[in-house]
């Protein structure tokens, strides 16, 4: 496994921004780090041709065609919510590319919200151009091509989701709470994403404040915010109160981790 480019796909929260109908000064901004759409990021090793992405929410379509992804070896699920599976259906086209089954990784609360979601694809007559699922389920580290992935499992309120490691990057997205033991699967890491909201106490998502306490505790070298709401505000605003390696991320920033 080489370095890793990573670029952020989505980089907001369930509601994307702008939210329909809102005419707040986030919503209305002419600033182009202000456009969220949700959630994802997109992963190339650079040392093979080995590429997946992050989750597959309601952007996942014009994600792919922005970022002229042209093949994908395997999609990591954080969890069933509709704006990290929204997209799924998608995949589709990736089959057709690829001609075979797309690997989808998922614990299993996020098997059973997929199957439930997605029910076309899971009968036993396959209507042609239904998408093709290869669904696995996670339990400790695997390998993707040339990657070998941790899964780190947080808490959204009480629903467990995945966080992924890869090297020393990581990835937690619809974060509330961490057990130490799972904490400690974290340590070493140099790259550190992580959701942090808003300012406001939320019941199932990191406020900003909580993500820079757990950055405070990780220390890796660099930090990235993400899962951003409306309501955190403008992206020049809060990137010049944050401390020197945090940054908020952005839709279409590529870093190296
Ligand atoms: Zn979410
Ligand atoms: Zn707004
Ligand atoms: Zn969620």
């Amino acid at each position: 496994m080489g370095n890793l480019k990573v670029t952020f796909l989505g980089t907001g929260t369930s509601q994307g921004i702008p939210v329909i109908g809102c005419d707040c000064e986030v919503c209305s901004s002419h600033d182009s780090k202000d456009k969220r759409l949700r959630s994802s990021v997109l992963i190339r090793d650079t040392e093979s041709t080995t590429q997946i992405c992050i989750d597959a929410g309601t952007d996942f379509r014009m994600q792919m065609l922005q970022n002229n992804v042209k093949y994908l070896d395997a999609i990591l699920i954080t969890h069933a919510h509709i704006d990290h599976i929204g997209g799924l259906d998608e995949v589709r086209s990736f089959n057709y590319i690829q001609q075979k089954s797309i690997p989808i990784y998922v614990n299993m609360p996020a098997y059973q919200g997929i199957r439930e979601m997605f029910s076309y694809v899971f009968k036993a007559y396959h209507y042609p151009g239904v998408p093709e699922f290869d669904m696995r389920l996670v339990a400790d580290s695997f390998r993707i091509g040339t990657l070998t992935i941790q899964p780190v499992e947080v808490l959204h309120h009480k629903l467990p989701v995945l966080a992924y490691r890869i090297g020393n990057f990581a990835y937690i997205t619809d974060a509330k709470t961490i057990a130490e033991k799972e904490k400690a699967k974290l340590q070493g890491v140099s790259t550190l994403v992580v959701n942090g909201l808003r300012k406001t106490e939320h019941f199932s998502h990191f406020t900003l404040q909580e993500a820079l306490l757990l950055i405070a505790e990780i220390k890796p070298q660099r930090a990235y915010i993400t899962h951003i709401s409306h309501y955190l505000g403008l992206n020049a605003d809060v990137s010049k109160e944050l401390p020197d390696n945090v940054f908020l991320a952005y839709d279409g920033l590529t870093i190296d981790a």
